[in-house]
This record gives structure tokens, C-alpha cells and sequence, in this order.
């Protein structure tokens, strides 16, 4: 994966006075890698059954034991909506959005949620093929958004 600067394309996703994304044990490795550009998923060390969000066992064999597995960032869109109505003061000039949700393609089904960039509402985005990136969002955050791959 690479950064990209998209936020000339889509200036709504500078939000001002984005706090930092806070850093808990249990997710530091995600952002520490999206600081790198680099898109990891939590795994489990012992059934290899990939989790996002982070939890503390395995959903499946219930193992404590996991690491963060980097993966390409390439998916299919799973589902998405458009946001019309800001929720605060901060989102007034980036409605309207998407939200997505994006299948990612080299785990066991992890759906990640996110925004695609560079569609148009009204587009029919179910089923598309998505390339996951990072761009500065402010407040020392990367975001993980997609475009069309
Ligand atoms: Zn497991």
C-alpha cells in the first residue's frame, strides 16, 4: 500500500480538531502501522483466524495469542451508505460522505469500515474492487480510505 494525498479530492476528510486516535495496547500496532502506511489486521497465533476490530481472544478457538499480520489492502465493497445529516460542527463541510464496508481479500472475511473515494453518489459501488490507502486526516491521524482498484 502507499499513501496518497487525496485530500484535494475529498477536503471534507481534513476534520478540524481531530484528537489523536488514542493508542491502547490492544490497537497501538494498528495506528503505529498506518503511521508507516502499512494496513495490518490482528491475527491469531494459533488458529490464524483474523479479527478486526482488535479484541483480546480469538472468536473462534478463544486463544489469547495474536499478532498483526500485514495485509494488501485490497477488497470488494460489502455494503455502503451516504451521509446527508452532520452529526456535529466539525462534519458540516464534509456531508455528504460515504461510509463503507469492504471485505478485505487476503483474510478469512474481515470487513473493515471506512470511505471510498472518488465515486459519486448514485454510483453502484456493491461488489466493487477497492485498493486501501492512507491519507493525514489531522491530529497526527492516517485514515484508512479506498478507491476504485
Ligand atoms: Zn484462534
Amino acid at each position: 500500500m502507499s499513501e496518497r494525498n487525496e485530500l484535494e479530492k475529498v477536503p471534507g476528510l481534513m476534520v478540524p480538531g481531530l484528537l489523536p486516535a488514542a493508542r491502547y495496547p490492544l490497537t497501538a500496532g494498528y495506528w503505529i502501522a498506518a503511521d508507516e502506511g502499512r494496513l495490518v489486521i490482528q491475527r491469531c497465533t494459533e488458529c490464524g483466524t483474523h479479527r478486526h476490530p482488535p479484541a483480546p481472544a480469538c472468536y473462534r478457538c478463544q486463544s489469547f495469542q495474536w499478532d498483526w499480520h500485514q495485509v494488501s489492502g485490497a477488497g470488494q465493497i460489502f455494503s455502503y451508505t451516504w451521509v446527508h445529516a452532520a452529526l456535529t460542527q466539525a462534519f458540516v463541510a464534509t456531508v455528504p460522505y460515504n461510509v463503507c464496508v469492504v471485505e478485505l481479500a487476503d483474510t478469512d472475511g474481515v470487513r473493515i469500515a471506512s470511505t471510498v473515494t472518488g465515486v459519486n453518489e448514485g454510483d453502484d459501488l456493491i461488489g466493487s474492487r477497492v485498493q486501501g490507502y492512507f491519507a493525514d486526516a489531522g491530529g497526527g491521524n492516517k485514515l484508512l480510505l479506498f478507491a476504485g482498484a
